[in-house]
């Protein structure tokens, strides 16, 4: 794949067929994939053959391989204009996102009690691809309500605050979530997950606040230098996973009666207005507001954690999610127009001034929360005006090591005692469940972060490192 280096943190894929548009890749060198080894740039060209896609494919900094899309592709396509929509531009794992609050604590007041707020966060916090949740359902009444109402229905039913739905991406819930469009295997699958981690890519983890880049953004998203803080990173479970594998089937049988070709057969899909189209979206807005609500509740139960322990308080700073399909309204040359704005492993970021950010958060733009590694730091972000890529940012540190590479790396180490070597301390995961997640799997976060300031995508606001970690 050829690469045009336009400015230090931008790379371009000229058009050739059969791309529609150009292909934009935000990277520094080093960054880049190894194109031996990671044939994302490959998806980042096949992405730009989409019908519909406007102005470029693109691809942030933290890029790798994924099904169909790469993980850190943003692609929009025009939904009047025959735009289409892709199960696999979004990804299997609906709404995965991230959560962070901050705790009225700082690291020194917790030190002494550190290991019971690990050990009640551990037991807490159901994990792992067994069954256990915050939250037993009881019946499909309440999970549709889950999934028409997300954090919203969680707050009404007791697990939260109505501030939280203030921090929360579309205040809690997308709108036109369509549970009928929902294949009841996903619904058995997702019915006894609500409030559950999931595998070890997830985590809740007790950060603290190491460097504040910009004082007066850090303290209108309420963080300062020492603070405790809780992230979580989980997404929609089994149902998610099961709503992604019906469409992409869906899609796959019906896309050529749409006259729709594609270089990769994991690119299916449907154009947005298509009754398919429409479909998806629906479920996918249901999968998406499940994920919502299973932040919302992990959050609250580790709330009554930190409450019993350590007599603190927990205050959301923001809900964001990294893999979603929305409807917004862009300028493209000039016109406004409706988009379907994919992004996989790519978080939106909006700057300072967008109507959808709430009032106390208008005037710096929105959290924009980038998970690192659980041994090295995370990030806070804000959005920039006049970003490029429809005000998308990176998600990550992004893989550079298959789960397998990864494992193989570290044998014959101990992962839990490397950590705890470095004083973080570890609840939950396998040997092998750590392994597959130690720091040298990932890329490094300083960097990507860099890159993607560097490429006018975003603002560092502050650097979380890791404390404690509960993985999934
Ligand atoms: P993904 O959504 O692609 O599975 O993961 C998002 C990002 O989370 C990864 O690219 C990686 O940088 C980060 N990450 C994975 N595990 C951990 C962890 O245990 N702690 C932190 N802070 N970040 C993690
Ligand atoms: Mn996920
Ligand atoms: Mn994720």
């Amino acid at each position: 794949m050829e690469l045009v280096e336009e400015s230090p943190y931008r790379f371009r894929i000229d058009r050739h067929d059969p791309m529609r548009v150009q292909g934009v890749v935000f990277a520094s060198r080093s960054l880049l994939p190894d194109a031996g080894a990671d044939k994302s740039l490959d998806q980042v060209a096949n992405v730009a053959t989409l019908p519909g896609i406007v102005d470029a494919s693109y691809a942030m900094p933290d890029i790798h391989w994924g099904y169909g899309f790469p993980i850190g592709g943003v692609a929009a396509t025009d939904v009047e204009r025959g735009g289409v929509v892709s199960p696999g531009g979004v990804g299997f794992d609906i709404s995965c996102g991230v959560r962070l609050l901050t705790a009225d604590l700082s690291r020194d007041e917790l030190r002494s009690r550190l290991d019971a707020l690990m050990d009640g966060l551990g037991e807490s916090t159901p994990r792992g691809m067994g069954k256990g949740a915050v939250w037993h359902l009881t019946d499909r009444t309440e999970l549709d309500g889950v999934l028409r109402g997300g954090s919203r229905y969680a707050v009404e039913r007791g697990f939260g605050v109505e501030r939280d739905l203030e921090r929360c991406e579309d205040y809690g819930a997308v709108g036109d979530a369509n549970p009928a469009q929902v294949s009841e295997r996903a619904v058995e699958r997702g019915a006894r997950q609500v409030g559950s981690l999931g595998s070890g890519n997830h985590f809740l983890e007790v950060q603290a606040v190491e460097e504040v880049y910009d004082e007066a953004v850090a303290s209108a998203f309420g963080l300062r230098k020492g603070q405790i803080c809780v992230m979580i990173h989980c997404g929609s479970r089994g149902l998610g996973h099961q709503i992604a594998t019906d469409y992409i089937h869906e899609m796959e049988k019906v896309m050529r009666g749409y006259g729709i070709q594609v270089p990769d057969r994991q690119l299916a899909c449907a154009p947005v207005s298509s009754h398919e189209g429409r479909a998806y979206l629906g479920a996918m807005a249901a999968a998406a507001n499940y994920a919502r609500a299973n932040r919302q509740l992990l959050a609250h139960a580790a709330r009554e954690v930190f409450r019993r322990v350590a007599g603190a308080k927990l205050d959301l700073v923001y809900d964001i999610s990294h893999n979603l399909a929305k409807i917004e309204t862009h300028d493209v040359d000039g016109a406004s127009r409706r988009l379907c704005v994919h992004r996989k492993g790519a978080t939106r970021a909006l700057p300072p001034g967008h109507g959808d950010l709430p009032d106390d958060l208008c005037d710096v733009g929105q959290p924009v929360l980038i998970p690192g590694s659980m041994g090295t730091g995370s990030y806070v972000l804000t959005g920039v005006p006049g970003a490029p890529a429809f005000a998308s940012t990176c998600h990550g540190a992004g893989r550079v090591q298959s789960r397998k590479q990864a494992t193989k790396a570290v044998a014959g180490h101990d992962p839990r005692r490397e950590l705890e070597a470095q004083d973080i301390a570890v609840r939950g995961a396998s040997r092998r469940g750590l392994a597959e997640e130690m720091p040298t799997a990932y890329k490094d976060i300083s960097a990507v972060v860099e890159a993607a300031e560097g490429a006018g995508l975003c603002r560092k606001v502050a650097r979380l490192v890791p404390v404690g970690v509960v993985k999934g």
